[in-house]
């Protein structure tokens, strides 16, 4: 009890961190720098991150192939960086995994010389109306702009997993005005100007990256980057969400019902990638590599919470009574089984009951 109690806050203190790294300096307090390095994955494939934000990079023979800039100051480190050991080749692309401020910040350091892209659906999330938001923040009156309590209603009932650290809303409401709209949370994000619908293939110095839209999960607008030659995949948060550190066999945060889109949806999704030639995925998240046999288990878990909510659903049972019966005795070592495991009910019931 007393270990779940630590494990809990520590887990919250840690996301909280990470979002106030993401935003922009703040006047008052002492500034929080996160951890940022550079690893290499295989040949000239490298991943670069922010605390527990990754990206990744393809250094070529006529410049870099960059995944998400993440934020404003990661995204200056990360040129200089890039300056100072690949000799000053150029950024050529920056891909996007998908429109999320926290992961697409900060592309203005590599616009100079960089062809934004992504999928096509994030033009519609960066278009001035409410965009397709993570952690369960959601235009709740219908008024087309961010108000404080649809940040701090995911934040104050699920702390540290769904909603955002503290302070977040005022960071980003930058004229104080009490509202943050989509200008306001999206002002450092550089608007692509390639799109795609299904698959793109990039090829830069004699090297290949081809983009994969997945389907809907996470978010409405995702990419994956897939490195042929490398065997590598980088995709983010669908396959292991911000909770995931060193063990992608971690329950998923569930906020909302599944962030709004159909669970089907998200299986779709896994055996997506499941389907690409690869040995290697490389997360948005999480500070070590994982495998194409870790992506299978953690869509078979998918399936097993589908199959048992719906079976119960199916018997005419409550949502009360599901989150008794519906034990997911199989996962019951994953991260988070304790602390999740009745929200991944909840969500998939609401998920069933909205999208069948
Ligand atoms: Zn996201």
């Amino acid at each position: 009890m007393r270990f779940t109690t630590f494990a809990a806050s520590s887990a919250a203190l840690v996301l909280a961190a990470s979002s106030l790294a993401q935003a922009p300096a703040r006047p008052a307090g002492p500034p929080r720098v996160p951890t940022r390095e550079i690893k290499q994955i295989t040949g000239d494939l490298y991943r670069a991150s922010n605390g527990n934000w990754y990206t990744i990079f393809l250094v070529t023979p006529d410049g870099i192939i960059l995944g998400d800039p993440l934020n404003v100051q990661f995204a200056q480190w990360l040129k200089g960086e890039l300056d100072s050991r690949f000799a000053g080749k150029p950024v050529r692309y920056v891909v996007y995994s998908h429109s999320h401020f926290d992961h697409a910040e900060g592309g203005a350091a590599f616009a100079a010389t960089a062809t934004f892209v992504a999928h096509e659906n994030m033009a519609r999330n960066l278009d001035g109306r409410y965009p397709q938001m993570p952690g369960d923040m959601v235009d709740r009156n219908n008024n087309g702009v961010i108000d404080r309590a649809e940040i701090d209603i995911p934040t104050t009932t699920r702390p540290g997993v769904c909603g955002m650290g503290p302070g977040f809303f005022d960071t980003f409401d930058r004229n104080g005005d009490g509202t943050m709209t989509p200008q306001e949370l999206q002002a450092f994000i550089v608007k692509p100007t390639v799109l795609y619908s299904e698959r793109m293939r990039i090829e830069l110095g004699g090297k290949v990256v081809e983009l994969v839209h997945p389907g809907l999960n996470h978010s409405d607008d995702a990419t994956v980057m897939l490195f042929p030659a490398e065997r590598v995949v980088f995709a983010t948060e669908f396959l292991a969400d911000a909770l995931v550190t060193t063990d992608i066999h971690s329950l998923p945060s569930a906020c909302g019902p599944f962030d709004g889109n159909p669970l089907a949806e998200w299986i779709k999704s896994y055996r997506t990638v499941e389907a690409l030639d690869f040995d290697v995925l490389a997360g948005g998240h999480g500070g070590t590599l994982f495998s194409k046999a870790d992506v299978a288990a953690t869509r078979v878990y998918f399936e097993d919470l589908v199959a048992d909510v719906s079976a119960g659903i199916a018997a005419g049972k409550s949502l009360e009574e599901l989150k008794q019966s519906v034990t997911l005795e199989k996962y019951r070592g994953w991260v988070n089984y304790e602390r999740l495991r009745s929200y991944n009910v909840e969500a998939a019931y609401n998920n069933l009951k909205l999208y069948r």
